[in-house]
């Protein structure tokens, strides 16, 4: 027995929104504690799963007072490297976030649960001599078990193409294992086996060589080339060199961005398949891309912004495409930025990372203007095809219809007429975003948030975009009893609506969160488009990335007016992106492209930048104005969110808070009430705290975070620390 005084203390993260560890002291088994191990640990009457973090021989409490770790379910196996555990611990530090939220978000659903286990590592099959020798023989009367050994003639083949085959492969199976045709064996990592892409262009050329140079060493590029510009192309030629020497990858997409067409070009050109992982995947299916990506089974990992926290032993580079994309920033319980995380984990592996994106945000483009990333242009369309032409159209006195200009209409025909695509862009779905009594003024708002109902003509109902309630259409004004109900303003469906009735003979696709809801549906529609014929396409912003629709000649762009003038300083930063995006569709192949916009404010200062000189004068643009203002980047943020179905609660709670704030150079404004004040019923306010330093800033809020826990008004609302925050 050993001592009490010479115990190990075990440091455990717990699923608790608490921001502390727990300690505890090892179990009677013989499993020896380490940092990445699952523990079962008691906790008041349940019994928990955590994860060890540390193990030291001190805690605060005495030793007698601990209690003792129940078991440990995956033996003496890690389930986070010390690697990943020293970034999970950056990450709760510097988002001031519960440690334990932190470390089980960074694990796949099924092994934040007891019950769960790391899985053996995935088999492959392959035929014996004697199976090789049945293959030649006819079928005869064993048709499915021939079929199987079919699959496998050109090799090992993985389960999936085996279930592809037949629903019953197992049992089919384990006939041909009776029969000795097939033997298994354990997966082996993809083999790299890549096709000749094209010849590069100098400006591509340059950006891979630069890129390998720094392999092996921490170095962040931005990679700023215009949609078109073969950027995918310069992430493949990177790749293959790193796949070449058995390194592994990890590209992340924004969630619209991944899409069958991104992965089969990546499996065509490296001649395997990546291993993909999103929050859509079935929680098996992220327990194996897991499992792989641990094992170094997974070469090239292709997943959205949680993909970042994968276990990957040989990781060599980590590249963000389309690294402006807001759902890079998680936007509840454990916010953070898979952007900015992924520089950390980049720098703490001393490997490269790419941030690829033809409108890079402020922050990279000033992290590349002032130097600390290296910048790579890629200003020409590989192709060859040129930029789209703009056209701005003043509203002012236009006739109108539908939303969209006479002169616009013309233009559709024309390309119509010219067998070619025109693509309506608009970032709102719903026939109409309001529905009003013409009589009595009435309008219908939602209950539970500060905003009005948008109307589905299709469904018959009006729908709240923030929280999903609604009601259905009622006939008559529930005000004053009018038959009177109008809608007023533009949605994807009436846009969809009236643009068929002008054009009846040419096909309609429309590209929202309401017709693309079913798997597959987006890649069937996009089909259809890629097949060429002449069509129209209406859509949000689910239009604007990565998608090459070669006939698509005209974008009209519908209205963006509102950034113009936002109480969001980011909203113009937002906008420009979007119309940049947006306008890519335009014109990729051989034909050329032309782009209209519709607003009410041709005059617009920084429109007229954008569209004049181009992305990379209006951000410099932006940037000046944001450096006077002394907003981010030139300044750093933190919010404290509060929110509780009661106002008084929450202000009372960051008025309190706010005199706790420690003195030093970052100062605390507020409290304000957030963008949209109510939401789901909850009121919804915050304190900004801001400093110029980054390292100010981080100073107080430590200090600050650990009083307000202690405050009691705190136990009455919903509070949450927003570091870097994207919204307000
Ligand atoms: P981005 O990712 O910048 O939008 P892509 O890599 O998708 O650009 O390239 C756009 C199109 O140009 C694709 O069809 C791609 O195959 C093609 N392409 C890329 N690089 C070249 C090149 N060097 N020569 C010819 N075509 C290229
Ligand atoms: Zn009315
Ligand atoms: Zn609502």
């Amino acid at each position: 027995m050993q001592s009490p005084l010479s115990q190990p203390v075990i440091q455990v993260a717990l699923p608790l929104p608490l921001r502390q560890l727990f300690d505890y002291l090892p179990g009677e088994d013989v499993t020896i504690a380490q940092p990445g191990m699952r523990v079962l640990v008691p906790f008041g009457q349940r019994k928990l799963l955590g994860v060890v973090v540390a193990v030291t021989d001190k805690s605060e409490l005495p030793l007698e007072k601990l209690a003792r770790v129940i078991r440990y379910p995956d033996g003496d196996q890690l389930v986070l490297s010390s690697q990943s555990l020293q970034l999970l611990k950056w990450c709760w530090h510097y988002y001031k976030h519960a440690p334990g939220e932190v470390v089980f978000n960074a694990l796949p659903p099924l092994l934040r649960k007891a019950e769960g286990a790391i899985p053996p590592l995935p088999k492959q099959y392959r035929l014996t001599t004697a199976g090789e020798a049945r293959l030649q023989q006819p079928a005869g009367r064993i048709k499915a078990q021939h079929r199987l050994l079919g699959e496998m003639r050109e090799g090992p083949v993985d389960a999936a193409r085996l279930r592809a085959v037949t629903a019953a492969w197992r049992k089919t199976l384990a006939c041909l294992r009776q029969q000795d045709w097939v033997r298994s064996e354990t997966q082996q990592p993809a083999q790299l086996n890549p096709c000749p892409g094209p010849v590069l262009t100098d400006e591509q050329r340059v950006a891979v060589d630069a890129i390998s140079e720094t392999l092996g060493n921490f170095h962040c590029h931005l990679l700023d080339g215009v949609t078109g510009s073969g950027k995918t192309e310069v992430y493949l030629c990177v790749l293959e060199r790193i796949l070449e020497q058995g390194g592994q990858a990890l590209l992340l997409v924004p969630e619209i961005g991944l899409t069958p067409q991104l992965l089969s070009r990546f499996h065509q050109r490296l001649g395997f398949r990546p291993v993909v992982t999103h929050s859509g995947l079935s929680e098996g299916q992220r327990l194996q891309a897991w499992a792989q990506a641990k094992s170094g089974l997974a070469r090239l990992v292709i997943g959205t912004r949680s993909a970042l926290f994968l276990p990957m032993p040989e990781l060599q580079i980590i590249i963000l495409d389309e690294e402006h994309d807001a759902s890079f920033k998680q936007q509840d319980g454990f916010r953070y930025s898979s952007r900015d995380v992924a520089v950390k984990r980049a720098a703490d592996l001393d490997i490269p990372v790419v941030l690829g994106t033809a409108t890079p945000s402020l922050e990279t483009f000033n992290n590349a203007a002032g130097g600390r990333y290296r910048w790579h242009r890629l200003r020409q369309r590989a192709t060859g095809a040129a930029e789209p032409r703009w056209r701005v159209l003043d509203l002012c006195q236009q006739t109108m219809k539908g939303g969209i200009s006479a002169i616009a209409m013309d233009a559709i025909g024309a390309t119509l007429e010219k067998r070619q695509q025109a693509l309506v862009f608009l970032n709102r779905r719903g026939y109409a975003p309001v529905i009003l009594c013409h009589e009595c003024g009435w309008h219908a708002a939602c209950q539970r948030c500060d905003a009005n109902l948008t109307w589905h003509k299709a469904g018959h109902r009006l729908l709240c975009h923030h929280c999903g309630s609604g009601m259905r259409l009622p006939v008559m004004c529930p005000e004053c009893g009018a038959d009177a109900l109008q809608g007023a303003g533009e949605g994807t469906e009436q846009l969809e609506q009236m643009l068929s009735q002008a054009w009846p003979d040419t096909p309609l696709l429309r590209f929202d969160r309401d017709t693309v809801r079913k798997k597959g549906e987006f890649d069937r529609l996009s089909e259809q488009v890629k097949a060429g014929e002449p069509c129209l396409l209406v859509g949000t912003q689910m239009l604007a990335k990565g998608h090459h629709f070669p006939k698509v000649t005209l974008v009209v762009i519908v209205n963006l007016d509102q950034a113009l003038y936002s109480a969001d300083f980011r909203a113009l930063e937002r906008m420009g992106q979007l119309m940049v995006q947006v306008a890519g569709r335009a014109g990729r192949d051989q034909l050329p492209g032309e782009v209209i916009l519709q607003t009410h404010y041709p005059q617009h200062e920084a429109l007229l930048t954008l569209l004049e000189s181009g992305y990379e004068a209006f951000a410099a643009e932006l940037s000046a104005d944001r450096q006077i203002a002394c907003l981010p980047p030139f300044s750093y943020q933190a919010l404290l969110r509060s929110d509780a179905h009661n106002k008084d609660d929450v202000r009372a709670f960051l008025n309190q808070a706010k005199q706790l704030f420690p003195a030093g150079e970052a100062s605390v404004y507020g409290p304000f009430p957030a963008m949209m004040e109510r939401r789901s019923g909850r009121t919804r306010w915050y304190l900004l705290a801001q400093a110029n330093s980054r390292l100010v800033l981080h100073r107080q809020l430590d200090g600050w975070v650990e009083k307000l826990s202690r405050l009691p008004v705190a136990r009455k609302v919903r509070w949450a620390i927003d570091v870097d925050p994207q919204d307000y």
